[in-house]
């Protein structure tokens, strides 16, 4: 008997927006997307802080089947890629099957029907053969716990929230943290603060870039004219970006070369030793997410900028005390603190096969079958799960991919073949396995704190290169699936 399946992806941004093109592109009809936020675009919906740039080439940062020939910067804005999530999805026709502001709060596997219900916010339960989590992974802001931040009396505002109605120019502004947010939002501030300290922690190695460049209106012209040139180019791009993924995941001279760069980025454009000093990590370049520059160092050298790396000891109503003693005065505190990117769909409470939650299945830390399957949640499926390529390879080409090896297992539904698809323990022990194996030699791995890191210090990435993905999403291996 075939039946059309039902099929809920939850999430809207890069991800979700895949899998929706994906599975109605290959003719799956009951498709349809819940996302809790009022637009499309996930974490360029949720991020608008000032400064807010993507630090990957916008002929890269592109889905592949929806090319953007007119990007205005060879790395483009916050804005801009917002404003291409929301194009896409009115160019492809995808909207419809959206439904905004609507928020999943649980999923619970119906044995007897093999199928899940959902429960909205709402208090709506909707059934779904399929659920595709497509909830992000840098999506649940990390507010740190500093002694006092409640009692502050200025405006405090995270970057991934960020507040409208902060005013920062002409103030005395605080930033706490120093990952590719916190170096971007000070780079951004400092030219109109009337003050800027940084609050660093662990420094960052940061590489420069022209991240101010636009792209040029030959270029402009030529990719619109073209679709082989823009082709061409998206695929040439995809290819370099392979050697990042080699320089992270193998050790080569070509790792110690870009490390190399990373150090004389530093040495060059920081003159005062003193200062150098506090701006150079302990640990290896490209072991922690590289941020990326063009303007930090600079920034940080400016008449009205201070780096600070004591202790903060404690937020007072007025500013911030460091452990030396020392209490700069602050009018806004920005929180530059990241993310809790383990995660994943929770706090969705999902319940498989049997009462097993995903919270209990995940008591020792996030884990999948090739990013995307986990034992226990039949019939569930997860975009840019555990373990996906966030370090190394492009995440619209791999959220593609997934998509595509998850319609393989639609059409085994829709064909009457399987009315439930789990994947089996035995094939997700061996394939963590091979990854821990895998993950021995990558940069990742050299000792340094990271939000690669889950909580019992495993690294939560990709340690192949692509074509072991492209191959490893190809065609499913279904004696690793518990398939009914
Ligand atoms: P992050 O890399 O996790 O950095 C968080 C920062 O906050 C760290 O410097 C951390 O210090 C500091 N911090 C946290 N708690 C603290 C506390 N209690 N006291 C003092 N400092 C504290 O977060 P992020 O900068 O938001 O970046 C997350 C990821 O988002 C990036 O790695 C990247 O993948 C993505 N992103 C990308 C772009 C882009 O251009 N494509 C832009 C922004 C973000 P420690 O290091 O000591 O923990």
């Amino acid at each position: 008997m075939s039946r059309e399946p039902r099929v809920v992806i939850i999430g809207a941004g890069m991800a979700g927006i895949t899998a929706l093109h994906v599975f109605t592109r290959l003719g799956f009809d009951a498709v349809t997307v819940l996302e809790k936020a009022s637009d499309v675009g996930g974490v360029w919906h949720w991020n608008r802080y000032p400064g807010l740039t993507c630090d990957v080439p916008s002929q890269l940062y592109q889905f592949g089947f929806a090319p953007k020939a007119d990007w205005s910067h060879l790395f483009a804005d916050g804005p801009d890629i917002q404003r291409y999530h929301r194009e896409v999805v009115e160019s492809l026709g995808l909207g419809e099957r959206i439904q905004l502001d609507t928020e999943v709060v649980a999923a619970q596997w119906n044995e007897d029907a093999a199928n899940w219900t959902l429960t909205t916010k709402g208090g709506d339960r909707i059934e779904a053969d399929v659920v595709v989590c497509a909830t992000g992974v840098l999506h649940h802001p990390a507010v740190p716990d500093l002694p006092g931040l409640d009692e502050f009396a200025g405006a405090k505002v995270h970057t991934a929230r960020w507040d409208d109605s902060v005013t920062t120019d002409g103030k005395h502004i605080a930033v706490i943290g120093t990952g590719s947010t916190g170096v971007q939002i000070v780079s951004a501030l400092q030219p109109a603060a009337a003050s800027i300290t940084h609050y660093v922690r662990s420094p960052q190695w940061i590489l420069w870039a022209p991240m101010s460049l636009r792209q040029s209106k030959l270029a402009t012209r030529v990719l619109s004219r073209s679709p082989t040139a823009q082709d061409r180019l998206y695929r040439t791009l995809l290819w370099a970006s392979g050697i990042l993924a080699d320089v992270t995941t193998r050790p080569s001279w070509r790792r110690r070369a870009v490390q190399g760069y990373a150090r004389l980025c530093l040495r060059l454009q920081v003159r005062d030793p003193a200062l150098r000093r506090k701006l150079t990590p302990d640990y290896q370049p490209l072991c922690r997410r590289q941020v990326v520059s063009e303007t930090y160092y600079r920034a940080i050298q400016s008449g009205n900028a201070e780096l600070v790396t004591e202790r903060i000891d404690q937020v007072t109503p007025s500013g911030i005390r460091t452990a030396d003693g020392c209490h700069r005065p602050a009018d806004v505190i920005v929180l530059a603190t990241g993310f809790a990117p383990h995660n994943y769909m929770r706090p969705m409470q999902i319940t498989g096969r049997d009462g097993r939650t995903i919270d209990q299945e995940w008591a020792g830390g996030p884990r999948a079958y090739r990013m995307t399957a986990i034992p226990g949640f039949p019939n569930l499926f997860t975009m840019l799960g555990p373990n996906s390529p966030t370090g190394s390879i492009s995440l619209q080409y791999s959220a593609e991919r997934t998509a595509e090896y998850i319609a393989r297992f639609l059409r085994m539904l829709r064909d009457g073949v399987a009315t439930s698809i789990e994947v089996t323990e035995e094939a997700t022990e061996e394939f963590n396995a091979d990854v821990a194996v895998a993950m021995t030699p990558t940069v990742w791995n050299t000792g340094c704190n990271s939000w690669y890191l889950t909580d019992n210090k495993t690294v939560d990435l990709w340690p192949y290169d692509r074509a072991t993905l492209t191959s490893m999403l190809a065609e499913p291996e279904l004696s690793h699936f518990d398939i009914r």
